[in-house]
């Protein structure tokens, strides 16, 4: 029966965005799968959206969405603040590739290690995944040593991706990998051959799950002890606070990493650290590590940073965070009221629906909340932006019991 009605919802979608599925097979010729960003693509295939102001999304049919998706947390502004766009048109203006260093990246710098005490020194990347790359390289020039403990479940970047069995894209480093929140199996796996210890304060895209203060406690003591390096891929969880999840638990790691909306809606990572391991990177010292890249000072990005950091303030993350857990305790409350098999995880603005027993399930509740004018992730995720408002979050809840009412056949 629930196939049926996944197959039925999939055929309705199919009916009403016939411009998406004209642009997905135009793509398709050229792209494998029409895709560049494999977490995009769903069954039968992905929508195509055209326009983007605020909360508010229009796809290539005319349909308009509330955007609850967040461009997968990177999103935390809305679609183009004045703020953001002013300070693009703003370097666009003064002109772009100088060939050189500019002002802008000292300043964006400063900015961004004044936030973050365990950040003495950064350098940009143009992706979260080259930055927790570039991590991993000074932590092993730094130690000497190769092994690096990763946790189950973990998604550092494309080319760092840890699913249970491991996966064939990621780098070919010399990977331990402990079940996440298994401070014992942790301490056990890290000793005097450990160069780096890699982990999310809270696993992203391994569905919004917290890790637990004993966890990242442990993994702090144990590097330590040890020497390894401990990295915090604070890529999504650096919008918790101003200081990042870190500065909420009280443990500062070794090194940190971020991406996503530190750069404004612009292609951006960073990674930085204390004095001694960022200083492998000094091209003034004899034997220094290179890094290089065409486009890690680029003027656009570094502006977009400098007006983004003036945006993420701690009375804007601590409204979006408030905002988002009051969402999914109502949402928890509802599955609970309804006696749905759903359940909400995450801290502040970030979260994933998760469904006991067949993964139709979140199909067919994705279909259906679409058709209600709400996106958000098929694989469940939701991060809310600076531009979601009470109305919105209203509409979500209202969404989800129709949803909840209509298909209670299908679990009771
Ligand atoms: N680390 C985490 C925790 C992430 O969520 C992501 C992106 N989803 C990355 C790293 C990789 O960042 P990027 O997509 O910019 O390479």
């Amino acid at each position: 029966m629930l196939d049926q009605a996944v197959a039925a919802a999939a055929a309705d979608y199919v009916a009403r965005n016939p411009q998406s599925l004209a642009q997905h097979e135009r793509a398709a010729a050229a792209m494998p799968g029409g895709n560049t960003r494999t977490s995009l693509f769903h069954d039968p295939f992905p929508l195509c959206m055209v326009r983007g102001h605020d909360a508010r999304l229009t796809d290539a049919d005319g349909h308009g969405y509330v955007d609850f998706l967040g461009e997968f947390t990177a999103g935390i502004f809305g679609h183009s603040p004045a703020p953001l766009k002013r300070a693009i048109t703003d370097a666009l203006a003064a002109g772009i590739n100088l060939s050189s260093h500019n002002r802008l990246e000292a300043e964006l710098a400063g900015l961004i290690c004044a936030r973050f005490p365990s950040m003495d020194m950064l350098r940009f990347t143009n992706s979260g995944t080259e930055a927790n790359l570039m991590a991993l390289a000074a932590a092993i020039a730094h130690t000497g040593r190769r092994k690096v403990v990763v946790f189950e479940g973990g998604y550092h970047g494309g080319v760092l991706v840890f699913p249970p069995g491991g996966s064939p894209v990621t780098v070919p480093h010399q990977f331990v990998m402990v079940p996440y929140n298994d401070a014992a199996a942790a301490r056990a796996a890290i000793d005097g051959d450990t160069a780096a210890i890699l982990v999310e304060p809270m696993l992203g895209a391994g569905g919004c799950l917290p890790g637990t203060p004993e966890f990242l406690g442990t993994l702090r003591e144990a590097a330590t002890e040890t020497g390894a390096v401990l990295i915090f891929d604070e890529i999504q969880t650096s919008r918790l606070s101003v200081g990042g999840q870190q500065a909420v638990l009280g443990i500062t790691p070794d090194m940190t990493t971020i991406g996503k909306f530190f750069g404004g809606g612009l292609a951006f990572g960073c990674f930085g650290g204390r004095r001694d391991i960022m200083g492998v990177f000094d091209p003034r010292r004899p034997g220094a590590l290179m890094h290089a890249g065409t486009f890690n000072n680029n003027t656009l990005t570094m502006a977009a940073g400098i007006a983004a950091a003036g945006l993420l303030t701690a009375e804007a993350l601590d409204a979006v965070n408030a905002r988002g857990e009051r969402f999914r305790a109502d949402l928890n409350a509802l599955f609970e009221r309804r006696q749905a098999p759903f359940h909400v995880t995450g801290l502040g603005s970030l979260m994933n629906v998760h469904m006991r027993g067949d993964p139709g399930l979140r199909k067919l509740m994705f279909f259906d909340l679409l058709r209600d004018g709400i996106y958000f992730a098929q694989r469940g995720l939701i991060a809310l932006s600076f531009a979601i408002t009470g109305d919105d979050t209203a509409a979500f809840l209202a969404a989800t019991d129709r949803f909840v009412t209509d298909r209670r056949a299908l679990w009771s």
